[in-house]
């Protein structure tokens, strides 16, 4: 019997899986990607390599650009941030189907557990989900299986419900103890990371949708590296640290300018969006401010380009302005 589990990386699904793999059902792993997921191991290690440490199969998809009109224009609304929840498990669910559906799975099961988000796992929103990801009587929940009527698995006897759990509410530490019986290793404790969840992300997000009236992944990858600054139609990124230039230099398209200083260490910016003169100069008086430079001048030089401009470094009270 084989099922699919939905793998966020964090410590609830890990536990779910081995609860259906301890009954000897072949499990394959979902795990979703996208730019907004931040997910890892403890000691930082990726999703899969946590997957394979602790003996568990791994499926990795991306969400691709049908979730970003999700995240634009949500049926259930938002969570605290741009968190299109509910929206969001109905996706990957009715993605999961289709894929169970190609290999032959018969159980979809989940890591929710009744109560621990306010948004996505509150009793009638799990109902709500299933139903409208076309699984209703079919989604397993094995952390709080013993608390929800019978799906389809455990009716025609292909699980063991007997052996499923009980959990509610926000707390752990319940599935810390299981984890610790089962030797799962590495698992952090709470679900994967979103970054939509965040308040500054979901700033830039809705930034993002405010100026622009179609996105790409690489302008939601864009939200991931560096400082933030919108002039009207023109979006300016100031690097923070290497990570982020390089980042900034990868996600550069074909239309960007990328700025760095001419005589000095200093961050790379990249402009995107209307290039007008005053734009060119803010950005470059952006990336002066950001510079190692004491001089209150700095030479900016474009990437590629002959020449430099001198500019003054931004002041704080501007950069506060225009600050996303
Ligand atoms: S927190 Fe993010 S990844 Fe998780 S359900 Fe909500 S929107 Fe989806």
């Amino acid at each position: 019997m084989k099922a699919i589990g939905l793998f966020s990386g964090g410590l609830d699904s890990a536990v779910a899986i081995k609860l259906l793999q301890d009954q000897g059902i072949e499990v394959i792993a979902l795990n979703y990607v996208s730019p907004f997921c931040t997910c890892q191991g403890k000691h930082g290690c990726s999703i899969a390599e946590l997957a394979k440490r602790n003996n568990i199969p791994i499926k990795m998809m991306s969400k691709g650009t049908d979730y970003m009109k999700i995240v634009r224009h949500p049926k259930f609304g938002y969570g605290s941030g741009m968190n299109p929840c509910i929206d969001c498990r109905i996706f990957i669910l009715k993605g999961a189907k289709k894929y169970a559906k190609e290999i032959g799975a018969k159980i979809i099961f989940t890591g929710e557990v009744i109560g621990q988000r306010p948004m996505s796992q509150r009793r009638n929103t799990l109902d709500i989900i299933e139903q409208e990801a076309g699984l209703k009587g079919k989604l397993l929940r094995p952390l709080s299986a013993q608390l929800l009527p019978p799906t389809e698995a455990e009716k025609k006897g292909w699980v063991d419900r007997s052996k499923f759990l009980s959990i509610t509410g926000r707390q752990r530490n319940q599935q810390m103890d299981h984890a610790k019986k089962m030797e799962l290793d590495g698992f952090l404790c709470g679900g994967g990371g979103c970054r939509l969840t965040e308040k500054e992300y979901a700033n830039k997000v809705r930034d993002l949708f405010k100026h622009s009236k179609r996105t790409s992944m690489n302008d939601f990858s864009l939200l991931n590296f560096g400082r933030h600054f919108r002039m009207g139609q023109t979006k300016i990124v100031v690097g923070r640290n290497e990570r982020d230039n390089e980042n900034l230099v990868r996600l550069k398209n074909k239309v960007d300018i990328l700025l760095e200083p001419a005589d000095c260490v200093g961050p790379t910016t990249l402009i995107r969006g209307r290039k007008t003169k005053e734009a060119l100069t803010i950005a470059a008086s952006l990336t002066a401010r950001y510079s190692d430079s004491t001089q209150e001048s700095v030479n900016i030089r474009s990437q590629g380009a002959k020449g430099a401009i001198t500019v003054h470094k931004a002041s704080e009270e501007f950069i506060h302005k225009i600050r996303i």
